[in-house]
């Protein structure tokens, strides 16, 4: 575009790019609810992102970073280590390439693919501002739900920023002895910390802050930690999503069994915290929560 100032080209060159994300795999579960793309990026990194079908609509789930530096015990994303951010257009990218295959309008996205958005949080930032204004995919921010492992100081950032998306926390522990060794972050942020910037966030955006609690058998399914979860998050404008642990085989914790599940929830129904159990979709392709990757598993046909 000789039309444009030289020095602006020399700009424009070094801080953007124009390109789409290639197609380097792509599974459809046995139920055919679930698809999950492996997309090329400029540099010839990769992430995975997911596209679940459900009546009221469909979903993509985005990832926010190639690999993760938060080191959850029992996530793949992490598991072979962190390379960089991804940028708000890369975020984007995700979005149209899964919606053009499909055919199918999105209708709601899930920052919840690998990598942690609040640890990029300016990409991400601009990713949803992107996705929910008119010039965009116009989607409404109340069918955005962004996932967190607990960075303090980012969620009271994002509280300040008025959006109506929904607030989900990566908590999976009721105290910090527990949390300390399945989630690092929590050495950072312990508990005291995240439970009142969570109670501030729902108290500021009237949201309701949905606590992720995913169940890892004979590690933090037992009664007595739903008793202790329930005193923690009385009086919390929020609600528990309990997610039984997807396979990962190189972290090695297994599901809990369904009876363990049912006592779980039993004990924070019976005290008035509102819960659900989250639907697996997609683990038979490596898709679930907690199983994604920047790169085939070894071994891999698609
Ligand atoms: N970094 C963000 C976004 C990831 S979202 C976060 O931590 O919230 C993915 C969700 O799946 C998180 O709640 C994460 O803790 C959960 N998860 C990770 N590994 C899992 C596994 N093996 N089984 C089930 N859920 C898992």
């Amino acid at each position: 575009m000789t039309n444009l100032p030289a020095a602006f080209r020399a700009q424009l060159a070094g801080e953007a790019c124009i390109g789409r994300l290639g197609v380097v795999g792509c599974r459809v579960s046995a139920a055919g609810d679930t698809t999950k793309y492996l997309l090329g990026l400029a540099d010839g990194q990769s992430v995975e992102t997911v596209l679940l079908r459900h009546d009221y609509g469909q979903t993509v789930c985005v990832s926010t970073q190639v690999g993760c530096r938060m080191g959850c015990r029992f996530c793949a994303s992490g598991a072979e280590g962190w390379v960089r951010h991804l940028r708000s257009g890369e975020i984007y990218e995700q979005v149209l390439v899964a919606g053009r295959l499909s055919g199918v309008p999105v209708t709601h996205i899930v920052i919840m693919g690998m990598g942690e958005p609040l640890d990029n949080y300016h990409h991400t930032v601009a990713f949803i501002e992107n996705i929910s204004a008119p010039y965009g995919l116009h989607i409404s921010q109340r069918r955005i739900t962004l996932s967190t492992c607990g960075l303090v100081p980012r969620i009271r950032d994002l509280a300040q920023r008025g959006y109506g998306l929904t607030l989900a926390v990566s908590l999976h522990a009721p105290n910090n002895r527990l949390r300390n060794q399945l989630a690092p972050i929590n050495r950072k942020h312990p508990l005291e910390e995240l439970i009142p910037a969570c109670a501030d966030y729902a108290v500021r955006t009237g949201r309701r802050v949905s606590f992720e609690y995913v169940l890892l058998a004979g590690v933090n399914d037992t009664p007595a930690l739903a008793a202790e979860l329930a005193e923690l998050l009385a009086g919390v404008h929020g609600h528990v999503n309990l997610i039984p642990a997807n396979p990962v085989p190189e972290c090695g914790f297994k599901a809990p069994t369904p009876a363990a599940v049912r006592n779980f929830r039993q004990v924070l129904e019976r005290r008035g915290i509102p819960v659900s159990v989250r639907r697996e979709m997609g683990a038979d392709i490596g898709a679930a929560c907690g199983q994604l990757r920047r790169r085939r598993p070894r071994g891999h046909k698609e």
